[in-house]
């Protein structure tokens, strides 16, 4: 079982953790174990962990730490024990500790600090890391060390890689550099690319490719043979193959990352593509965080979750969110009662209790399909409907009653039963089984510390984006050009998921089924008869709390389009 407090603990403890937990729980008496954990808050497992090892509980200890002492211990030794000295004074030593149990503490403060009397204290994982990462100067591999790149160094066998360890070879500290820079800045993916006379990184951070940093075009085929060694494929393949995949798993001060590689040859060399599977932010839980959606629409979902079986579509350009909103939705479905199989493209994110498949090639997608049917399936989650195999896969399984999640392309929610159609599917066949269809974007939110109030919209803004006149006088907030320190020169910090759901009633599903009724009157019939926001709606009443800005949301929505 997992506590979800990113460490795990031996059988015994846990089972004592669980205990005391439900001890504190009102709720507690009634349900099993596995519920018990999924609904309780992270601060209540953390007491229960404090009073379980009887040491005092401070889910915030940042503001404890003196830098300048935490910056002396060394990075490596306390990340992988998860723990942090805090600072020390008149014979004390203040000790954070995210696992009681470990020794490794007791040891590195005796050994340091023997005269010490040790004040215990029980944290995060996740607090400790972001300790550690605060006082540590990993800001990516200085121009000096690229340049001082020459000779054959070389890369270990290794698929679990350290990023915040220090290499001799060089390259290895080139690497694990930029990859810790970019898990540092909450990177999605970090691209090299090789151009006739550059050689450069980048990463994606909150949806837009950003700094560039350029390498000497030298290192260009030692910085692929490292990566290829590393995931124990031989650089041979790439003359043999035109697209190259793979996946490793970083080590970033304890904490594991994985990462999906993909390499395909251009003209002048290569272009790689890294995606960072990092859990912590890929833990979203519907109507927390990210995926904070309005009340009403939280209820739709639920009650499209709650119909036994049936297939809820998500739609959305790549990079909308769709997985994170499906996986926070299998999080919510996960009963141990029930069986629950995937058939990703790739696996992005385990959840415990769940069976996830990845698929290594489109055609194992029938018989992956058909032998999930003969396997006693509750849910299943087909991770994208592309063809018209995969759409008649998905209904035939939605139509023999099992709850099917899966994503598609469309640009708005009311085109997914026209899409289906389109690769081949009788309407009535998707009509009669589809129970919600979703959109998805993700909307940059302002940061906070630097966001710039004005007066309103401006008129032909107003007129462009058929805004209501009262917004020329509604005070909104934009963000700073250059921004600030917080946001890292940006302006913006974070993104914020707006979700448009349209449930499909068995009424509305007839009607649709006769196909007398377009997108657009789906559109306004369901809203009309819920009250449920269009993503439009959503993004305006992002601006009016002063979230985003109208740029941040002409990104990502058809701002012209009324509805
Ligand atoms: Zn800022």
């Amino acid at each position: 079982m997992n506590l979800n407090l990113g460490i795990s603990f031996n059988e015994t403890i846990e089972k004592q953790v669980i205990a005391n937990l439900r001890a504190f729980s009102p709720e507690g008496k009634t349900l099993s174990d596995d519920k018990l954990v999924k609904i309780s808050s992270k601060s209540r497992i953390l007491g229960a962990v404090g009073h379980t090892a009887g040491l005092p509980v401070f889910p915030n200890v940042r503001e404890l730490a003196n830098p300048e002492f935490v910056s002396q211990c060394d990075a490596t030794i306390l990340s992988r024990g998860m723990f942090v000295p805090l600072r020390r004074g008149n014979n004390r030593i203040l000790l954070a500790v995210a696992d009681p149990w470990d020794y490794r503490a007791d040891d590195y403060c005796s050994l340091s600090y023997p005269n010490d009397i040790q004040l215990k204290v029980v944290t995060m994982a996740s607090e400790i890391s972001a300790i550690i990462e605060g006082v540590s100067n990993s800001s990516g591999p200085s121009q000096a060390t690229l340049e001082a790149v020459e000779v054959d160094e070389f890369a270990e066998d290794n698929r679990d890689f350290d990023v915040t360890c220090n290499y001799e070879e060089t390259i290895a500290q080139l690497v694990a550099g930029m990859v810790a820079d970019a898990i540092k800045q909450r990177a999605s993916d970090i691209h090299i690319k090789t151009e006739k006379t550059n050689f450069q990184y980048c990463f994606r951070i909150d949806g837009d490719l950003r700094q560039r940093v350029e390498m000497p075009l030298k290192l260009k085929d030692r910085v692929d043979a490292f990566l290829l060694n590393m995931m124990s494929l031989s650089p041979e393949e790439r003359s043999k193959r035109p697209g190259i995949s793979g996946r490793f798993t970083a080590l970033y001060y304890g904490r594991s990352v994985g990462v999906r590689y993909e390499r395909h040859r251009t003209y002048r060399g290569y272009h790689i593509t890294m995606r960072l599977l990092d859990k912590t932010h890929l833990e979203a839980r519907l109507g927390m965080g990210t995926l904070k959606f309005d009340k009403e629409t939280l209820f739709q979902l639920e009650a499209a979750m709650a119909v036994p079986s049936g297939i809820i579509v998500m739609s959305g350009p790549t990079g909308s969110g769709k997985s994170t909103t499906l996986n926070a939705m299998l999080r919510e479905l996960n009963h141990p009662e029930d069986n629950i199989l995937t058939l990703e493209n790739p696996v992005e994110d385990e959840i415990p209790g769940v069976t996830h498949c990845d698929l290594r090639d489109s055609s194992e997608f029938k018989p992956m399909i058909s032998s999930f049917m003969r396997s006693d399936p509750n849910v299943i989650l087909i991770g994208e409907v592309r063809d018209r195999e995969s759409a008649e896969l998905a209904i035939e399984a939605a139509i023999t009653g099992h709850k099917v999640l899966t994503t598609i392309h469309t640009p708005r929610a009311s085109l997914v039963i026209e899409r289906f159609q389109q690769l081949g599917t009788e309407r009535w066949k998707i009509a009669q089984t589809l129970k919600a269809a979703c959109a998805q974007r993700l909307v940059k939110v302002l940061c906070h510390a630097c966001r710039e109030r004005t007066d309103g919209v401006s008129e032909h803004d107003t007129r462009l984006f058929h805004l209501d006149p009262s917004w020329i006088s509604r005070p909104v907030y934009v963000h700073r050009d250059g921004g600030c320190h917080e946001c890292k020169g940006t302006g913006y910090i974070g993104r914020s998921a707006i979700l448009e759901i349209l449930p499909i009633s068995p009424k509305v599903g007839d009607e649709l089924a006769k196909g007398d009724m377009t997108p657009y009157e789906l559109e306004q019939r369901v809203r009309r008869d819920n009250k449920i926001p269009s993503m439009r709606e959503s993004g305006l009443k992002l601006l009016a709390e002063g979230k985003t800005d109208l740029e941040a949301l002409r990104k990502q929505l058809d701002m012209t389009y009324e509805s």
